[in-house]
């Protein structure tokens, strides 16, 4: 476990531990994220899950309330490709039927799936649930205002995965918008980059 990045600070306490990344799409273009700003969908969003290293693993720590956090990086469509992600995009076509499985000979840089390095300083934040079944509140969202972007092309190779039943394409795989319940959203520029 010492080998696994980490993160702290940004008003975290202690240090969370890197689990695992995944990506949330729509059917086109024009939805796919989970949150919106201002009312503004993204065409997917990426979520870099991690939980906190004194529960020890993914499972224990979702007993807790203080238990995750992820990352949350909103992606924009644009005309040119993200060639630092384009190993991603390759590794979809691995995995398109239901039950396949790929692992690539190559890494993949964390630093890819995220904003530009001096625009990671600002993002939002608020104390929120899985947006998965079971749903368990026990995530600090921590949502970076800058998207990043891949190409409309990049993004139709998400869509030409096959979902759980086997059969039709996976898309739309994100929560409709929740309520807000009192929850404080906040918004942090912690200055340093
Ligand atoms: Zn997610």
């Amino acid at each position: 476990m010492n080998k696994l990045p980490f993160i702290k600070g940004g008003g975290l306490e202690g240090e969370y531990v890197f689990s695992n990344f995944h990506f949330h799409w729509g059917s086109d273009d024009s939805k796919g994220s989970e949150h919106t700003f201002d009312g503004d969908r993204y065409a997917a969003e990426i979520h870099l899950v991690h939980f906190k290293k004194d529960y020890g693993t993914l499972a224990n720590a979702l007993k807790h309330k203080d238990g995750l956090v992820v990352l949350g990086v909103m992606v924009e469509a644009d005309d040119s490709d993200n060639e630092s992600l384009q190993s991603v995009v390759d590794a979809l076509e691995e995995v398109v039927e239901l039950g396949m499985e790929f692992h690539p000979d190559y890494s993949i840089p964390l630093d890819a799936l995220l904003p530009e390095e001096e625009d990671r300083h600002t993002f939002f934040r608020y104390q929120g649930s899985l947006t998965t079944p079971t749903c368990n509140e026990v995530v600090t969202w921590i949502l970076f205002q800058t998207p990043i972007s891949l190409s409309s092309s990049q993004l139709a190779q998400f869509r030409t995965l096959i979902g759980q039943d086997g059969l039709h394409h996976l898309q739309d795989n994100f929560r409709p918008i929740q309520p807000l319940n009192g929850r404080e959203v906040v918004f942090v520029d912690t200055g340093n980059y």
